[in-house]
């Protein structure tokens, strides 16, 4: 009898010493997300991640500051709890600006403590900022730019509609943002957001008012031009297989297009931080105007619908192989093949802004060349998509098109946009 008393004691002993070991080693969770107490701005969602889970146990997390100590977050821990989360607003119990030290503490199994620390900073002022210049007067498919005055060291960007601007700093505490409005806009406001190292957001409203812009509407039947476009297919694509003339051409107007564009994009967010142009663009010496930016082409082929593609830059046909001028001073950043656009050279001239010249016969710069206004950089033609010899003029803001008219203007730089610069 007294065996199987000891027997019992013993099992029960190998049990506890067994679940504890078992637990202290085991399961001693592992905190993610710790990062995010680091900083601590006016207000903070945190996801803490723990892994295991205690089957039962409780976490707090602790902020310490002059030596007292502030709950930010308490709760119950159990088994299938593995993401807690808590809002943080450091005013609210009672922190100052400043250094702080934050302890996630998990007690579980009783008598077991896990201690997590970090060194945090408290700032709950958001970002000062003081808008010194802006165009309120904007046109669809136009361009605009904000000057902004920062009272603290943040990263601020513009909103226009779904797109998205990034600053330049013009000097120590200024930041400049030129934008491009898209062609269907008609918001009211455009949004200028600044955001601090913590992550304070401050954000101001701009009104504007914005011209609309008409754009012309273009059909085009692709039957009575098989030859040459089965001949442009060759050309650009390399290759022309017994596809037939719709598939050919959506392949062109819409993948190739697709591409282009996404290569554009990325080009226009190479911008240098230095205004590299003076005064307004030029525009190809006698030329005539014969396509204008944001014209919509609908593509037809014996009447059906094929395609259609909006124009994204002004067609300008002088004589044959005429020489181009670069409409303003600036570094070249593309020169060379680029899909529908043929022979293409892009040139920037900082703060996101560049022109670019497409369907060359050819181009006489290299990339990272800096070039002056009104040096020769190249000749037209009608290399990738296109019939008669023009040179294909666009103008891109974060590599966004924008009609060039406005910087053709020398009155419209120098009411919208000298003042950003000054
Ligand atoms: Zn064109």
């Amino acid at each position: 009898m007294k065996k199987i008393v000891r027997l019992v004691v013993f099992l029960a002993l190998f049990t506890i010493v067994g679940f504890t070991l078992y637990n202290v080693f085991l399961f001693k969770p592992e905190v993610s997300g710790l990062k995010q107490l680091e900083k601590l701005p006016r207000s903070k969602e945190v996801k803490l991640y723990i892994d295991p889970p205690p089957r039962s146990g409780e976490i707090s997390v602790i902020a310490i500051q002059g030596g007292k100590e502030f709950t930010l977050f308490k709760d119950i821990l159990r088994e299938n709890i593995h993401e807690v989360s808590f809002k943080v607003e450091p005013r609210k119990v009672g922190l100052s600006d400043g250094d702080a030290k934050v302890v996630v503490e998990i007690k579980r199994f009783f008598v077991l403590k896990d201690r997590y620390e970090v060194k945090a900073k408290v700032d709950t002022v958001p970002p000062r900022l003081k808008v010194l210049f802006y165009t309120s007067n904007i046109l669809q498919g136009g361009s605009g730019g904000v000057k902004v005055n920062l009272k603290e060291k943040a990263s601020l960007k513009l909103e226009v509609g779904d797109r998205i601007f990034k600053s330049y700093p013009l000097s120590d505490r200024v930041q400049v943002i030129l934008f491009a409005v898209p062609r269907n806009f008609k918001g009211k406001t455009v949004k200028l957001v600044a955001e601090d190292e913590v992550g304070n957001v401050s954000t101001v409203l701009l009104k504007v008012n914005v011209r609309r812009n008409r754009f012309k509407t273009f059909r085009i039947e692709i039957s009575k031009m098989e030859e040459s476009l089965r001949a442009k297919a060759l050309e650009i694509l390399g290759y022309d297989e017994a596809i037939p003339l719709p598939d050919l051409f959506k392949k062109i107007n819409e993948d190739l297009r697709r591409e282009n564009e996404n290569q554009i994009r990325k080009i226009g967010q190479r911008s240098v931080g230095e205004k590299l142009w003076q005064g307004h663009f030029l525009q190809l010496k006698n030329s005539k105007v014969i396509s204008l930016f944001g014209e919509k082409r609908i593509y037809t082929y014996r009447g059906k619908f094929v395609s259609e593609s909006v124009h994204l830059g002004y067609d300008l046909a002088s004589v044959r192989n005429a020489p181009i001028p670069a409409s303003n001073s600036g570094v070249v950043v593309f020169a060379g093949d680029l899909g529908i656009y043929g022979n293409t050279v892009i040139i920037d001239h900082g703060f996101g802004l560049m022109s670019l010249y497409a369907h060359l016969a050819d181009y006489d710069v290299k990339e990272g060349q800096k070039v002056n206004k009104g040096q020769i950089i190249g000749f037209t033609d009608t290399t990738g998509l296109a019939f008669g010899d023009h040179l294909h003029f666009g103008i891109l803001i974060q590599g966004y098109e924008v009609t060039p008219l406005e910087w053709w203007d020398p009155k419209w730089i120098k009411t919208r946009i000298e003042p950003l610069f000054q």
